[in-house]
C-alpha cells in the first residue's frame, strides 16, 4: 500500500528522533509501559519501534508486523532480545558514538569521588571558604592508585587509554582475555578486587552481571578502595555497597547508574563518601544527537534497503 510505515514510540525519546522520523514514517506515540489499545488499522502498519528505556514485552506480542526495534543507547537491557529473536525481530542499538563522552565522564566521576570537587564547589558557593577558611584536604587521591576495570569493550578501552597519562597502574577483567594490551589481566572480578584499590565497572546489565558487586567484593577491595560504576546499576547489591561505605570497608564510591532509576537509595544519599550523578555519562547535546541519528538511520536503512547499521549480536540480520 502507499500508506507510510508506522513506528511505535513508547514514552519519551530524544526530540531529534521524532523530528527525523516524521520525514519518513508515521509516528505512533504511546505511554511507556504495557500495551494500550490502538486502532487495528494503524497497529498492523507498525513495523518498527524506537525506544529509550524499557520496551514492554506485550508490544512484541501485540504487533503482528513488527520487524525492528531501534534502541536509543548502547545498553539494551530494556529490550528482551531473546523474545525479539523468537519473533524474528531485529534489535539495534547505538554503540561507539558515545564511547569518548562516557569515558570522559568516568574520569570526571573518578576524580570527583577522590578529590570531592562537587562538595568543594558547594563549600565555596555556601560562603564557607570566607567564613571557615580553606576546604579540608581530601583523604583520597588518584596518586599511586591501582585501577581495575570490569569490562574492556568499546568504552572500557577508552577509559583505560585515558587513565594512562594519569600514571596509575591499570588492569582489567573480562570473560575473554584481550591480546596485545599493556594492562594486567585478572581471571575473575574477585581476583581483581583483591589486587587493585580502585574498581571501575563498565559492563552491560545482563543476567551474568546481576548483583556481582557484593559485600565479598567490597571486602576484597579494602579500606583504601574506591568503586566507580558507569555500567549498569543492576550489577550492584546497593544495600551491600551502602553498608561497605558506612562501615568504611571501602573508602568511597562514585555512581552514575542505579538499580532502580531514578530511585536512589536514601542510604546512599545520606553518606558523605559517595559522589552521585543522575545517569549523565553520555548526556551532552552533541553525543545525544549522534545517538538519535543512529536510532533513526537504523530504521531508515532497514525500511529502504533491508540494511541496519548497528544490530545487537543476539538478533543477527538474516539476508
Ligand atoms: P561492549 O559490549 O563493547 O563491552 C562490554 C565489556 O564487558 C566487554 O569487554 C565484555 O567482555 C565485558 N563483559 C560483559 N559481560 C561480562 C561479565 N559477565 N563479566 C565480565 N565482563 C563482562 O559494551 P560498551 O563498552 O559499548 O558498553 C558497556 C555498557 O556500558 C553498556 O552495555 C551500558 O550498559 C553501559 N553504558 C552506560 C552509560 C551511562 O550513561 N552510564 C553509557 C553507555 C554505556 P567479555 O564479553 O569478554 O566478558
Amino acid at each position: 500500500s502507499d500508506q507510510p510505515v508506522a513506528i511505535l514510540v513508547p514514552g519519551r525519546i530524544h526530540p531529534r528522533v521524532l523530528e527525523r522520523l516524521k520525514e519518513d514514517f508515521e509516528i505512533v506515540a504511546v505511554p511507556m509501559g504495557p500495551p494500550t489499545d490502538i486502532d487495528p488499522g494503524i497497529r498492523d502498519r507498525i513495523r518498527g519501534v524506537a525506544i529509550s528505556g524499557v520496551l514492554d514485552n506485550g508490544w512484541i506480542d501485540r504487533l503482528p508486523n513488527l520487524e525492528i526495534v531501534s534502541n536509543f543507547g548502547v545498553g539494551y537491557d530494556g529490550v528482551d532480545t531473546a523474545k525479539a529473536l523468537q519473533h524474528d525481530i531485529i534489535v539495534t542499538h547505538t554503540p561507539d558514538v558515545l564511547n569518548d563522552e562516557v569515558a570522559d565522564t568516568t574520569i570526571a566521576l573518578l576524580l570527583n569521588t577522590l578529590r570531592e570537587y562537587p562538595r568543594a564547589e558547594n563549600y565555596l558557593r555556601e560562603g564557607r571558604w570566607k567564613s571557615e577558611g580553606p576546604y579540608p584536604l581530601t583523604p583520597l587521591s588518584l596518586r599511586g592508585r591501582h585501577v581495575g576495570i570490569l569490562g574492556l569493550g568499546r568504552i572500557g578501552i577508552e577509559i583505560a587509554r585515558r587513565l594512562e597519562p594519569f600514571k596509575v597502574r591499570i588492569g582489567y577483567h573480562t570473560r575473554t582475555r584481550r591480546d596485545g594490551l599493556p594492562y594486567t589481566y585478572y581471571p575473575s572480578l574477585k581476583a581483581m578486587a583483591e589486587e587493585v584499590d580502585t574498581l571501575i565497572s563498565i559492563v552491560p546489565g545482563t543476567a551474568a552481571t546481576h548483583k556481582i558487586f557484593t559485600s565479598e567484593i567490597f571486602a576484597a577491595l579494602g579500606p583504601n578502595g574506591v568503586f566507580i560504576n558507569v555500567g549498569r546499576g543492576t550489577s550492584v547489591d546497593e544495600e551491600a555497597l551502602a553498608e561497605a561505605l558506612r562501615s568504611r570497608t571501602i573508602a568511597a564510591a562514585g555512581l552514575d547508574v542505579f538499580y532502580d532509576e531514578p530511585n536512589v537509595p536514601q542510604a546512599l544519599l545520606d553518606l558523605p563518601n559517595v559522589s552521585l550523578l543522575p545517569h549523565v555519562a553520555s548526556a551532552s547535546v552533541p553525543t545525544r544527537n549522534a545517538m538519535a541519528d543512529l536510532v533513526v538511520d537504523n530504521l531508515i536503512g532497514w525500511f529502504r534497503e533491508k540494511k541496519v547499521i548497528t544490530p545487537v549480536p543476539e538478533t543477527p540480520v538474516k539476508a
